[in-house]
């Protein structure tokens, strides 16, 4: 009898599933149980389709029912929701939507790629008209009719994530105006504040209102389409169009009354070859929880690259070869009105909810190419590293161009358990227009190195304020008039050979600079001098994100 394997889902994780099994074993059956009406399609370009910067919906469709039995052979069963599955016989129950009858299915292989549901919290006049959440392209549609025929002239966000921060973009761009309400004192909660910050600068450059450290506690219809938002702090806004992009949670109900094992997040657990607790189910994407790359612990990081990837890895399982999910890396970007933001790996914040200790951070602000040749942009760039070892933990940049870049050659660095060594060995592209000799990625292994190899000492931003050291700043005059640092000495670096009687031996002395490097070249002075020297990561740039990330007073 043919292998029958049956898959939950046909989005990222199902369809990619379906198709590399398809390639694995000609003779299976393979059937898609979709609830949707669409298949394979693209949610990540949702709120680029509202935008108006995918024109067409169609182009949406990755692969549609027929090009599956065509090009895979390949059923699809749209409309089709699978209810129940029971164990004990191999068989899953489906809803046809269509025809509203119910019938069962036996498999052989049975894999889940429910993913996840957008949280729609059961606050007051939530179920208001004008009131969408954005998972599907019939919720893209409903929210493009609204704008198209209604008077909509104001939009509230609530959640400054990677979805809400697209959607705002896309809804400025169409004209309205934006207000993003963020619980977190920060958008983009997976990066660390400081990273945020210039985001956030960015944001209200553009219009933007930003309310941040406040949450929706409730909805009011008012005039005509208009909706007042409630919030925590007592304050209100009103618009003719709320997003909510808050999050999601794993879509689990399936396999939690199946009794398949679930993690404390509510996601589905599963082993490297992504089986759950029953050998013949599989489960990926959105709705699982696997190991976390960098701590070790039980995460769910709704992506797709992780939810293709690990489809895959199922079907290899299915098929019988012994592939294998590495971890999950949270290697994600999002851009907004020009700027780009990216991680991977861990950031401070993960760490520290982590218990990890033992690690060190360094700031720069690289340029993406030789800042010799025009439209050299600088980004500011964070590497996370083990102290003991060099290894690194995450990276996390934000800037106008070249961040996509250097992100992903840490993330692969990171997943072969690489050093800031070797970042310093890395040999990647140069020529002017493309990057620079010392290419950002060389850098970050540069600056890190030279901690951990004792040439400098550094110390957060978050730690000025301590008494008892005297505050250099060794940038030029004009850069210290323009600002510094309240309590800050100022000997420009190229006097400082001549000044050092106005030094304390006793004290000592933390250092910054621009960015960094004239501080680093000063500390080698000082050091080699006898004097007792730190330097503030990432210089003056830094503290000034740090303090509009309130990390600093
Ligand atoms: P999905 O792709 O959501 O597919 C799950 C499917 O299962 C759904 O179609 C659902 O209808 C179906 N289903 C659920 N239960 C049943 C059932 N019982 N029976 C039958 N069918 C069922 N990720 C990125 O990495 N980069 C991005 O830029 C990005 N942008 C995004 C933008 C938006 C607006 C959204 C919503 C998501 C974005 N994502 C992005 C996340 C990414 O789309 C998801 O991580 C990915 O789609 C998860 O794949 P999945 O297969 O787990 O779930």
């Amino acid at each position: 009898m043919k292998k029958r394997i049956l898959i939950v889902g046909g989005v990222a994780g199902g369809a990619s599933c379906a198709a590399r099994a398809r390639r694995l074993d000609e003779d299976a059956e393979i059937i898609i149980f979709e609830r949707g009406s669409h298949v394979s399609f693209a949610n990540c370009g949702l709120p680029y389709f509202i935008g108006g910067v995918i024109p067409n919906r169609e182009s949406l469709t990755v692969t549609d029912s027929a090009a599956f039995k065509d090009r895979f052979n390949i059923e699809v069963r749209l409309q089709s929701e699978v209810t129940a599955i029971d164990r004990a016989r191999n068989e899953i129950e489906v809803n046809s939507l269509l025809a509203g009858e119910l019938y069962r299915v036996r498999y052989d292989a049975l894999v889940l790629s429910p993913g996840a549901v957008p949280l729609r919290p059961a606050l007051p006049g939530v179920d208001l008209p004008g009131i969408f959440t954005l998972r599907t392209i019939p919720d893209s549609q409903r929210i493009v009719d609204w704008l198209e025929n209604k008077q909509v002239r104001s939009a509230v966000i609530a959640g400054g994530g990677f979805i809400g921060l697209e959607m705002a973009e896309n809804l400025a761009k169409r004209g309205l105006h934006v207000t993003i309400v963020e619980m977190m004192n920060q958008v983009l909660p997976p990066v660390d504040p400081e990273i945020a910050a210039p985001i956030e600068q960015r944001l209200r450059d553009r219009g933007i209102q930003l309310v941040l450290g406040d949450g929706v506690t409730g909805f009011k219809k008012t005039a005509g389409t208009r909706t007042q938002v409630m919030l925590k702090s007592g304050a209100a806004c009103e618009a003719d169009l709320i997003i909510l992009a808050i999050g999601v949670r794993p879509e689990s109900s399936l396999a939690r009354s199946a009794g398949l094992e679930l993690g404390e997040r509510g996601g589905i657990r599963v082993n490297e070859q992504m089986q759950t607790s029953d050998p013949n189910i599989w489960a990926v994407g959105d709705a699982v929880e696997v190991r976390d790359f960098v701590t070790g612990q039980w995460t769910s990081v709704p992506l797709a690259g992780p939810a293709n990837r690990q489809g895959r890895v199922a079907a290899d399982a299915v098929c019988g070869r012994p592939s294998t999910f590495r971890g999950i890396q949270g290697t994600a970007i999002c851009g907004a009105f020009g700027l780009t933001a990216a991680l991977t790996g861990a950031t401070e914040k993960s760490l520290k909810r982590a218990g990890i200790t033992d690690y060190e951070v360094v700031h720069l602000h690289p340029r993406q190419h030789a800042a010799y040749y025009p439209d050299s942009k600088q980004m500011q760039f964070k590497l996370l590293f083990r102290r003991q070892d060099g290894r690194i933990l995450g990276a996390q940049a934000v800037g106008e161009e070249g961040v996509d870049k250097r992100i992903d050659v840490i993330s692969m660095a990171l997943q072969k358990h690489g050093t800031i060594y070797d970042l310093e060995e890395a040999e990647l592209c140069y020529a002017p227009q493309f990057g620079a000799a010392k290419d950002p990625v060389n850098l970050a292994g540069m600056v890190a190195a030279n901690v951990l190899r004792g040439d400098v000492v550094t110390v957060p931003w978050a730690s000025l304020g301590h008494n008892g050291y005297m505050l250099l700043d060794v940038r030029q005059p004009d850069e210290f008039q323009a600002g510094h640092v309240p309590g800050a000495t100022n000997i420009p670096l190229p006097e400082l050979r001549k000044r050092l009687g106005e030094l304390s031996r006793e004290k000592e002395i933390r250092l910054y600079c621009g960015v960094g490097q004239r501080a680093y070249y000063a500390t080698r002075v000082l050091m080699q001098r006898g004097f007792r020297v730190k330097n503030f990561s990432g210089g003056f740039k830094t503290y000034q994100s740090c303090r509009a990330a309130r990390l600093v007073s």
